[in-house]
């Protein structure tokens, strides 16, 4: 499925003049296979074995530049572990309050919400972002395994 999601990431690397490295197209893949929002800590530690002269500073180094071109997102939480996302297209996240899992949950985009919030407080806005916090299936089924 995401073979094409890799093409088409890949055409746009070459429509930015972006030099494609091995080490760009395994991150890109990653994170393209990977529905959980990988930190650049996570990628590195799922990528070291084939490329062992990575550091994670190269895994944030071609974060950045498949960021700036527009092929991945960035979700900042206020502490030093963004959360990165190739997932480019208006999307909301819940998140496990167990193990810092992010899934994609997809709903109409509250645009309603930006025009009252301009008219109320004469902001223009960008943008908005919503997150659902709980305790996904998983940790749920731990959880009830762990009790009896
Ligand atoms: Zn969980
Ligand atoms: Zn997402």
């Amino acid at each position: 499925m995401s073979d094409k999601k890799l093409q088409r990431a890949i055409d746009t690397l070459k429509e930015s003049g972006v030099r494609i490295t091995p080490q760009r197209h395994a991150v890109l893949d990653y994170l393209l296979n990977s529905m959980v929002h990988p930190t650049a800590d996570e990628i590195y530690k799922a990528l070291e074995g084939r490329f062992p002269n990575m550091s994670v500073a190269t895994v944030y180094n071609n974060l950045r530049v498949l960021r700036e071109i527009g092929l991945v997102r960035e979700l900042t939480y206020g502490d030093s572990s963004s959360r990165f996302d190739c997932n480019t297209t208006d999307h909301y996240h819940i998140i496990c309050e167990e193990c810092d899992k992010i899934v994609d949950f997809h709903y109409p985009t509250l645009d309603e919400v930006e025009s009252l919030a301009e008219q109320v407080t004469g902001f223009k806005v960008s943008h908005h972002r919503l997150e659902l916090y709980g305790v996904c299936e998983e940790c749920q089924k731990v959880a009830a395994a762990t009790k009896q």
